[in-house]
């Protein structure tokens, strides 16, 4: 019965691309991509609201099917005609304009070896104190600005970015930088590796290698709606990366990065899945631009076996409300949320289904951040009993100086009632994800 819907589901939208001509634009948009964000859903709601491209004329609405299209259909981000950009089937970004593949090596200044790389700065050799500097740490800098060129891919003001059916972006990150009314939905993004990680031997105790790309940035950017997209490291997980300087070779970032006075995010039904830093809101403890933005509702979103920053928030009004949190794996989890300087975190009506081994008390994290509201989470371990639980009290129990239980607001954008907590994981995995917008 199931598949039987899913096959009907699939012929009704492959006949609606199957009337598209082969070559291009004009098309038959399907109605998911001209659709704006409803009234009063969350922060993006705000002002004027959130409509991307959906005023697009005929003459910009295009069907990319591979890099070179995508990057032309975006224009570089600079052209504020509305437009909406549908991706049919997948697309790598990691590919030169005649569509073969490139490789790491295809990016490499002739000055930068990774073998080299280790053996300047190894913890023996340069020390702990301070971050690599010197040739070879240029010649890194002039690698990863060659592939940041090809994969890095600028949205601009008045656009909608939306998956046609099995559309994926793999190893692309998408920034919508200093721009208003962005919409991207249906999508499938995957793995935006760095072949360039930069070795930081001063964050943390060990050090760390941090890599340049998020799957999608969102930077100076206002009115974003991220909507029914799976972000993902596909098959490129961090667990089959090297250990390098005796730490993980982490070449992805985070998932959905809200940074540099961003305001005004919803980000609903999505998914967000084997990943490590999943959402970071802001980016930085300055007391500055920040101020009175960042504010961003996520809600309706599945949360699986992702590491850290679910989300991790400075300045921000962050509503998180009915999100659905599994996490089975505790090899590979830091914690969700963290609260950061300035931060007012408003969680409501989530749900975490959890392994025994994960801790309740590990689930919140300070960073430096002062209280938490929170209404009506609830847990399960497994197929045991659902019970209520207070997270924010797990961590207070446990850790020295507490949170308070109030961070000051109450969320008034939100476009329906909130679902009953228990409803919440039959609910999203029902909705949420790529392919079902
Ligand atoms: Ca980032
Ligand atoms: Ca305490």
């Amino acid at each position: 019965m199931r598949t039987a819907l899913a096959a009907t589901i699939g012929l009704v939208l492959a006949a609606g691309v199957a009337t598209v001509p082969a070559s291009a634009a004009p098309v038959t948009t399907p109605a998911g991509a001209r659709q704006v964000l409803p009234a009063n859903d969350g922060w993006a709601a705000s002002t004027t609201g959130t409509t991307g491209g959906s005023a697009a004329d005929d003459a910009h609405v295009f069907v990319v099917r591979n890099r070179a299209e995508l990057a032309a259909a975006l224009a570089g981000g600079t052209d504020p005609t509305p437009r909406i950009v549908l991706i049919k089937g997948t697309i790598r970004a990691n590919e030169d304009d005649a569509g073969n593949p490139l490789t790491c090596a295809d990016y490499a200044d002739p000055a930068y070896s990774l073998d080299g790389y280790l053996a300047a700065y190894d913890p023996a050799v340069w020390g702990r104190a301070t971050r690599p500097s010197g040739p070879l740490e240029e010649a890194r800098v002039r690698s990863q600005r060659n592939q940041a060129a090809r994969i890095q891919f600028r949205v601009g003001a008045n656009t909608t970015v939306y998956g046609l059916p099995n559309a994926r972006l793999i190893g692309g990150n998408l920034l919508i930088q200093n721009v208003d009314n962005v919409i991207v939905r249906n999508v499938r993004f995957e793995d935006a590796a760095d072949c360039f990680p930069a070795w930081d031997p001063t964050d943390g105790s060990l050090g760390n290698w941090n890599s340049a790309y998020d799957l999608v940035t969102l930077t100076g950017a206002t009115h974003v709606w991220a909507d029914h997209n799976t972000f993902s490291d596909g098959n490129n997980v961090d667990a089959d990366q090297p250990l390098y300087l005796g730490r993980p070779y982490q070449v992805h970032d985070g998932a959905l990065d809200i940074i540099r006075a961003s305001d005004y995010v919803t980000a609903s039904w999505n998914v967000f899945q084997e990943h490590d830093k999943t959402m970071l809101i802001g980016s930085s403890n300055t007391v500055g631009a920040d101020v009175g933005k960042l504010r961003v509702t996520l809600h309706h979103n599945k949360f699986a076996n992702v590491g850290q920053r679910v989300p991790r928030v400075r300045f921000g009004q962050v509503d998180v409300y009915n999100n659905y949190y599994y996490q089975t794996d505790e090899d590979a989890y830091s914690y969700s949320w963290g609260a950061g300087v300035y931060s007012a975190i408003h969680a409501e009506n989530n749900f975490l289904q959890r392994s025994a081994d994960l801790a309740l008390e590990d689930f919140v994290y300070d960073w430096g951040g002062t209280a938490i509201t929170e209404i009506g989470t609830l847990t399960r371990v497994g197929t045991g009993p659902v019970r209520a639980v207070s997270l924010v009290g797990e961590y207070n129990a446990t850790h020295d100086p507490d949170l308070g239980t109030d961070a000051g607001w109450t969320p008034a954008l939100r476009a329906g009632p909130v679902t009953p907590t228990a409803a919440v994981p039959a609910l999203v995995d029902r909705g949420a994800g790529a392919g079902r917008a």
